[in-house]
């Protein structure tokens, strides 16, 4: 027959069984940070701007924003006629349309000199060069832009 004492586990606090016991608490949270606001939603007290947990997630939403690249759905097309490619005459012949990853920033996007050694960025640039690509190493205006640059380069890898 199943005694049950025998084979059961030494009882101790399961997370499940802390976590149940926390709703509608505010003791213990962690206020002004996300994993607050994440404590707040799931312990269904209501998160306000005095605690600061509103603003920590946004913050935190924001950052992440960033951090995707959310231009980086830029065509071989528009890449190839928006004068990245430094061809003279193309971007002032274009429509003036910006698409996602397409940046009016003049020289954004242009094949860097070759000179050595490398002269220095303006501001905020960033010199982007993915090993084993067929694009050539290309500076950008910005961190957004470089990455659309980095994922182009990716697409692009030489030949092995
Ligand atoms: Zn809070
Ligand atoms: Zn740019």
């Amino acid at each position: 027959m199943v005694s049950g004492a025998a084979t059961r586990p030494t009882p101790r606090p399961t997370q499940e069984v802390m976590a149940l016991s926390v709703i509608g608490k505010e003791e213990g949270i962690v206020h002004g940070t996300p994993k607050g606001y994440k404590q707040h939603r799931y312990r269904k007290v209501p998160a306000t701007e005095a605690c600061g947990c509103l603003k920590a997630i946004r913050d935190y939403n924001a950052e992440r924003a960033t951090d995707r690249a959310p231009r980086a759905s830029v065509t071989a097309h528009q890449w190839n006629n928006s004068g990245f490619t430094g061809e003279p005459g193309l971007s002032r012949a274009a429509r003036v349309v910006h698409p996602p990853g397409d940046c009016p920033e003049p020289g954004c996007g242009a094949k860097d000199a070759p000179a050595e050694p490398k002269a220095p960025l303006p501001r905020g640039w960033v010199r982007v060069q993915v090993g084993g690509s067929s694009e050539p190493t290309r500076v950008y205006c910005s961190g957004g832009c470089a990455a659309v640059g980095v994922a182009l380069a990716e697409l692009r890898m030489a030949p092995a």
